[in-house]
């Protein structure tokens, strides 16, 4: 029998009305069998997610003021659920051990875990699905780092025997026993983490979008959804930007050839973005995303006979290592290198870098440049395909952008351009139209 685990975001979770719809789902397709709940997240644009909630709680309890009514609307929320459902369900005895607990100072991790739990406890009830506690399965080192092997082992051997279960998300123990979570959105990271200690087919991680999208919404009205998409495309377009998937979420399933299936759980006829290893399904449009980020700012370091110079780009880069700063990217001329990095970052040590670069290499001089954007075109199938870079800069012609800097990585998977703060959203959008609209 096929085995599916599939994971439901907060929004998929946050009312009876969006339980009765995942549980609808779950019913319709046998092989999904392991089931990651996160905690409920907000019903409206104004209201709360549980997770804010208990970590607004228990750093109330730990600072000994009042807690008691932020208790009760976290309670509230799993009550209004299990009087939805009409379950037969009384979470009184969990709460007063999780108020105990916040009294007795469990920590942060603890208490934002508890989210997900009493949300998993709710999810195996409504569903009849054995309850798994991600505490006795999913483990972290002491120095909370997470023990990738030791969890597939345990969580292999635990489940090879339960044909059903919900796991909950986010959060598992040390060896000690000490409750742990991963970061924000880490929910993502144990379905994967699953999925990958029980071989599944397929991880099916419903959220509230229809999939991985072409470009940004705020920036592209109504952009297409991506079919299907390479891991290692979705990394280019998720450092730039696109938020999809925890990041720590793609290395488990990656590693077993598992495909990830991003759906929406309000538009369960839609098939959502396949993420993959490789394939040979040619992707729909010449481009598979565009992504960008604002903020960066560049430095131009010229020296005659720079290209002569054995060690130059080395000890400039040392300057910007000492510092604690990343770079971006480098493009370069014969007498000129440009090093681009993100502008809070650099903004503190700016004097200092400059003065580090004239120790260093004695330039003829230094440039800089601020309020820059970096944009990301990106796709599998720019590598088969001749004039894409000429389409992309007749696009930002016509839109009267200019380029400030061009980097096409060898893997012809990514063209990297550089404009000004200012041109970023038309540059997108200009791409955008180049590429889906015309060959829709
Ligand atoms: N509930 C947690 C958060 O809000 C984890 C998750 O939803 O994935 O970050």
């Amino acid at each position: 029998m096929m085995k599916k685990v599939v994971k439901f975001g907060g929004s998929s979770l946050a009312s009876a009305r969006q339980f009765k719809k995942v549980g609808n789902i779950i019913r319709s397709d046998k092989a999904r069998r392991y089931v990651v709940p996160s905690a409920p997240g907000k019903r409206n644009d104004k209201d709360e997610k549980v997770t804010d909630l208990l970590y607004q709680c228990y750093d109330a309890a730990a600072a000994g003021t009042a807690y008691k009514k932020i208790l009760e609307k976290i309670k509230r929320r799993y009550e209004e659920i299990i009087e939805g459902l009409d379950l037969n369900l009384n979470l009184d005895h969990e709460f007063n051990r999780i108020e105990e607990n916040f009294i007795a100072k469990a920590g942060r991790d603890y208490a934002a875990s508890r989210g997900e739990y009493l949300n998993g406890i709710l999810m195996a009830q409504y569903l009849g699905y054995e309850f798994i506690d991600a505490a006795e399965v999913i483990f972290f080192d002491d120095n909370g780092g997470f023990d990738a092997e030791g969890t597939n082992k345990e969580l292999g051997e635990r489940l090879e025997h339960v044909e059903r279960a919900v796991i909950p998300g986010f959060y598992g123990s040390t060896h000690s026993g000490v409750v742990k979570t991963f970061s924000r959105g880490g929910s993502d990271v144990t379905g994967s983490v699953v999925a990958r200690a029980i071989h599944a087919d397929m991880y099916e991680n419903w959220t509230d979008v229809s999939g991985v999208l072409v470009a940004d919404p705020r920036i592209v009205e109504n952009p297409e959804v991506i079919e299907t998409i390479t891991y290692r495309e979705l990394r280019e377009l998720a450092y730039m930007g696109a938020s999809v998937l925890h990041e720590d979420a793609i290395f488990p399933v990656r590693k077993e050839g598992i495909p990830i299936n991003i759906r929406n759980t309000n538009r369960p006829e839609d098939k959502g973005t396949l993420i993959v290893e490789s394939t040979c399904r040619k992707p729909r449009y010449t481009i598979t995303g565009i992504a960008g980020k604002k903020g960066f700012c560049s430095i131009n370091v010229e020296k005659a006979m720079m290209n002569s110079e054995v060690g130059f780009g080395r000890k400039v880069l040392q300057v910007f290592e000492d510092y604690g700063i990343s770079f971006e990217h480098m493009p370069s001329g014969i007498d000129t290198m440009t090093i681009f990095v993100h502008q809070p970052e650099f903004e503190e040590y700016e004097q200092s870098v400059i003065a580090g670069i004239h120790r260093a290499v004695e330039p003829d001089f230094v440039e800089m440049e601020s309020d820059l954007a970096l944009i990301a075109v990106v796709g599998r199938g720019m590598k088969a395909t001749r004039g894409t870079a000429g389409r992309i800069f007749s696009a930002l012609a016509h839109a009267r952008v200019n380029v400030k800097m061009i980097d096409q990585g060898s893997s012809e998977l990514n063209v990297i351009i550089g404009v000004k703060n200012a041109d970023f959203e038309d540059a997108i959008k200009a791409i955008y139209d180049m590429f889906i609209m015309s060959e829709m």
